[in-house]
């Protein structure tokens, strides 16, 4: 996959994209990550990007010209989405993460100030996404937040494949609980069942204590996933462990 970064600040990605999971799919030529500064498809003495906005008011606005021209460099003709990052998109989610796994390009564009001029938006973004309710100074971190959760989908990123599948959200709930050694800690025990080895048992506790984390965290999650009977079955364990105040 190649993923272009559009941005006026394009140091700011140097040190989280090479580390960790990010860095090293890049060096696995799982991805490539490209940063473009929006200043050098200006056409003026002082790489001017943005400007006033029309009606008045505060802040500022950036242009659309060189969006524009760094959008037709970047993809040549090619078709690939263009996400505009902002606070009014689409809120995104793992299933959007799989969405944007599964293209071979994606452009990020990164606004700043008031935002981008309205015309980028009509004609040159496919899909504009938020990364949570509250305003950013720039579309930066957000940039960061979908590539991070975009490349541990690629097949070969992650170490182990399986792990972003039953990860929180990878089939609609949320994960259950961990624990690593010791076996005790400050007088609290790691759940018997985990260090008796039973394989079947671990995986009925597993899936038990991630129903029972999604109902008790974001219970609205349950209603959207297709319960098989065991996980029924759990739910009135769960029901029956709740109302006996376990
Ligand atoms: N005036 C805009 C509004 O009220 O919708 C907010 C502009 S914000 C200060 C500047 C830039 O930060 C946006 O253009 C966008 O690229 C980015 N940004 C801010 N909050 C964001 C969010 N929650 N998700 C994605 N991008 C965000």
């Amino acid at each position: 996959m190649r993923v272009d970064i559009v941005t006026i600040f394009p140091e700011f990605f140097d040190s989280p994209l090479g580390c960790s999971i990010l860095g090293r799919a890049q060096q696995a030529g799982i991805v490539q990550v490209e940063h473009h500064d929006l200043r050098d498809y200006t056409d003026d003495a002082h790489r001017t990007v943005d400007d006033s906005p029309y009606g008045g008011g505060a802040g500022m606005v950036m242009k659309p010209e060189p969006f524009f021209r760094a959008c037709a460099d970047i993809l040549g003709g090619e078709e690939a989405p263009v996400v505009l990052l902002t606070p009014q998109g689409e809120p995104f989610s793992q299933q959007k993460a799989a969405q944007l796994a599964a293209q071979e390009r994606l452009v990020l564009l990164c606004g700043h100030y008031e935002g981008v001029d309205e015309r980028v938006r009509e004609a040159l973004v496919t899909d504009e996404i938020s990364i949570g309710d509250y305003v950013l100074s720039g579309g930066e971190l957000a940039a960061l937040v979908v590539i991070d959760a975009v490349v541990r989908l690629l097949p070969g990123a992650v170490g182990n494949d399986q792990s972003p599948v039953q990860e929180s959200f990878g089939d609609g709930l949320l994960e259950h609980p961990h624990y690593t050694r010791p076996a005790e800690f400050e007088g609290r025990a790691v759940p018997g069942v985990l260090v008796e080895g039973n394989h079947e048992r671990i995986r009925r506790w597993r899936r038990k204590e991630s129903l029972r984390r999604t109902l008790q965290r974001r219970p609205e999650l349950v209603g959207r996933v297709e319960l098989s009977s065991e996980d029924h079955e759990l739910l009135k364990e769960i029901w029956q462990e709740m109302s006996a105040g376990m």
